[in-house]
């Protein structure tokens, strides 16, 4: 045998016992961004190095250690995305999507960043992201948070409080940044490495550190809540009315600051404490200067994202998760001639209720390897076509599940008013909506 190859640390399979999960998952927040009226577009996965390096930031932890970056064929600097926001705002630039206009825009899918792999945090892992441009006023904030909260609620996701935090205008950071500076300079015992190096490039992510042996000294830093321009602080309190009169709770978190460089004004998090340090299960905020800094005309807008496997394994502490459906019906076959009529029957009946989930033994085998087939499927119902069901035109009918009638043997015209009402299934002519 030759030598097996091995997926990539940090990289999963999603297999099918957990697609049904996803898959779940994915259309409750496709229905719940549709009733907003956002719209989904999709990015390449690869951009552009300096795309990410010129919007994130270059002294964040994601373009100074964390980014899966090569070089191609023709020698371009490319890089996998680690985050969504900055190829929608090239996509949205680069269409002429965003200027003089409102967009609700939303992604899925995955991402990169080459971090230490624990439970929760992976190298490549998957966010649903959420961006709204040219819209200025607390309004929007408000609504990316109620949608949020409305996909928990859908979810039945407990377990979450919000957090809320405005950094200002960039003005008013400016001015605050040295406040802290100096703070931090008078703790310069307290400091680790990581912060000494932030102290000079980046010192507002000193507070974002999760260092324990910092956090009594970051606890007393100075606020940015008592340094905040007018606007913004007009801003912040109106996003807090909006978010009291839809009764949405939160707390304010001045220490709250977001590992991106490109936030301002709102940021906010929503935080559970079932999954250890790997607590933030969605993030976003303000970013009204990125679109200029990205090549468009200034628009303003503001976005999250969460990450589906965080989301995904708090749900499932939180008491399970769906699986994919079964098949309703695996159809056995025994015989002479059983092969093309079982084909036939088949088709027929995925003609007659497109919503009947029917898996047909292929590959032969005896009885007892078909009925264990059909066992483990997980199907209600297993139907037999032998050579003397063939023969009189009819089908066994075997219930597999406890609690269900009799096994008894129908004409295949019964068959079809048997299943539609032992599965509750609608036909193609009268099918209502689609509800698997
Ligand atoms: P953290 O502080 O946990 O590193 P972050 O601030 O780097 O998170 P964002 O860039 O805001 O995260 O990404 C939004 C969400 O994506 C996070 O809240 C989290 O749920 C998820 N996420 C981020 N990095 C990872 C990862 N490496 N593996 C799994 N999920 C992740
Ligand atoms: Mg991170």
């Amino acid at each position: 045998m030759s030598r097996q190859i091995k997926s990539i640390r940090g990289m999963h399979d999603i297999l099918p016992e957990q697609t049904g999960a996803w898959q779940w998952f994915e259309a409750q927040v496709r229905e719940t961004l549709s009733s907003y009226g956002y719209q989904e577009i999709r990015m390449p996965i690869v951009e552009q190095t300096d795309l990410f390096a010129r919007s994130i930031g270059e002294v964040t932890d994601i373009v100074e250690k964390e980014m899966y970056t090569f070089e191609d064929r023709n020698g371009d600097s490319l890089t996998l995305r680690p985050e969504g926001t900055a190829g929608c705002v090239r996509a949205g630039v680069e269409n002429g999507l965003l200027h003089n206009q409102q967009q609700r825009l939303w992604y899925a899918g995955p991402m990169f960043r080459h971090e230490r792999p624990q439970k929760g945090r992976y190298r490549q892992f998957h966010q649903i992201g959420v961006e709204a441009f040219g819209m200025e006023g607390p309004d929007i904030d408000a609504e990316l948070i109620l949608l949020t909260a409305r996909l928990w609620r859908r979810l039945g996701l407990r377990n979450v409080r919000l957090e809320i935090n405005t950094l200002g205008s960039s003005e008013a950071r400016a001015a605050y940044r040295e406040h802290l500076v100096d703070y931090f300079k008078a703790h310069a015992e307290v400091l680790d490495d990581d912060a000494r190096q932030r102290l000079e490039t980046n010192p507002l992510r000193i507070l974002d550190s999760k260092n324990p042996q910092m956090r009594a000294m970051i606890q007393e830093a100075p606020s940015l809540l008592d340094h905040l321009d007018a606007s913004s602080r007009e801003h912040f309190e109106q996003l807090q009315c909006l978010l009291r009169a839809a009764d949405v709770p939160f707390t304010i978190n001045p220490r709250l600051v977001r590992g991106l460089d490109y936030y301002c004004r709102t940021v906010f998090e929503w935080i559970t404490d079932a999954l250890g340090a790997q607590g933030t299960v969605c993030a976003g905020g303000r970013y009204d200067g990125l679109v200029e800094q990205l090549g468009g005309r200034h628009t303003p807008a503001a976005g999250f994202a969460m990450g589906i496997e965080r989301l995904l394994s708090l749900l499932e502490a939180d008491g399970g998760l769906p699986m994919a459906p079964s098949p309703h019906v695996y159809l056995m076959l025994a015989g002479e001639g059983t092969g093309s009529a079982g084909v036939e029957l088949s088709e027929q009946l995925r003609d007659q209720f497109p919503g009947l989930r029917l898996q047909m033994n292929c590959g032969g085998g005896g009885f007892k390897a078909q009925m264990r087939r059909a066992d483990r499927s997980g199907a209600q119902l297993a139907l037999i076509l032998g050579e003397t069901e063939l023969a009189e035109g009819r089908v066994t009918v075997k219930p597999l599940r406890e609690g269900q009638t009799e096994q008894h043997t129908v004409t295949q015209e019964a068959l079809a008013h048997h299943l539609a009402q032992a599965l509750d299934l609608a036909t193609a002519e009268t099918r209502p909506t689609e509800n698997d």
